[in-house]
């Protein structure tokens, strides 16, 4: 049977907010079974907690912003998309004020400060979003749909009107393996053009080559370039892996995407939950050959 996991003890990560510029300590901290996933600001008086669902999500511009009534946490995207690949079920994610370090774009520090603690597992079991039905979601040109897989799936195709990325796809089984090899280190990215504009409104002031990729009109203005030739796809698999969280379970599916960024994303999940007849709740643990074949495609 498969348990619902937290990480064995409270693990840091320090940096700077991408629009802040100030330095901000974000805190694993591990909670107990059937808590799931939730932000608390810690400097805040009464410190505060935010649960992550979709309908929390309140903002999805250039990242996806989660807002309650009494705060709210922005680029929450990176730190949570390892959580997706690693199945944690129940954590504290807590924050000294109302920004995430920005690290470099990617997830490779969240991710190594969780490799760093590890997992433990809980004594229940982890109820699965399995899909039964194609769940389909569509606006003009962009496209999101998820189908039954048994394991976790995610097929991304990206196509940008600029000559150093045009079209993209990748088609990946994740796990914790697939995610750290070939996801955790692809970094954001933005064009020039946008970051000049944001920082004379006064944001993204701790925007630099050190955490984004940047482009001018043809080219990437980074000295030392890519880390992968297709950089920008991987990390919209990131991104999308981030924002899965916000279904609240991890999903059993094959979540497919064309041309779709954080907005698009939530309307799937939001989708996802309204279509009760294409879904069921599952603990594995009945069937064991369909156990095992699951075991082996998250790499547990
Ligand atoms: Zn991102």
């Amino acid at each position: 049977m498969f348990l619902q996991k937290t990480i064995r003890k409270r693990t840091e990560v320090k940096g700077i907010g991408l629009h802040s510029g100030k330095t901000c300590t974000l805190t694993f901290a591990p909670a107990p079974p059937n808590t799931g996933v939730h932000f608390v600001r810690t400097d805040l008086p009464g410190k505060p907690s935010l649960k992550v669902y979709a309908a929390q999500v309140s903002a999805t511009g250039y990242a996806t912003t989660l807002g309650g009534p009494v705060f709210s946490v922005a680029t929450v995207e990176h730190c949570m998309s390892a959580l997706s690949a690693l199945r944690i079920d129940n954590l504290f994610i807590e924050l000294d004020g109302p920004e995430i370090p920005i690290c470099d774009g990617s997830a490779e520090a969240f991710l190594k400060s969780l490799h760093l603690v590890g997992m433990i597992e809980q004594d229940q079991p982890r109820k699965y979003c399995y899909i039964t039905q194609p769940i389909y979601f569509e606006e003009g040109d962009k496209q999101a749909y998820v189908v039954p897989y048994h394991g976790l799936r995610v097929s991304v195709t990206i196509d940008f009107p600029h000559p150093a990325i045009g079209r993209q796809k990748l088609d990946l089984d994740i796990n914790d393996q697939s995610f750290t090899r070939e996801v955790s280190r692809a970094r954001t990215f933005g064009f020039l053009k946008d970051v000049e504009a944001l920082k004379a409104r006064g944001l993204a002031l701790g925007g630099s080559l050190e955490n984004a990729i940047v482009l001018d009109d043809d080219k990437v203005v980074n000295p030392d370039g890519l880390r992968f030739p297709d950089e920008f796809v991987r990390h919209k698999t990131l991104d999308a892996l981030g924002d899965l969280v916000t279904l609240g379970m991890p999903l059993m599916g094959h979540v497919v995407l064309f041309k779709a960024g954080h907005d698009i994303m939530n309307k799937l999940i939001r989708k996802i939950l309204d279509s009760k007849d294409c879904f069921k709740h599952i603990e594995l643990g009945a069937d064991i050959s369909e156990e095992a074949l699951v075991r082996s495609r998250l790499g547990e």
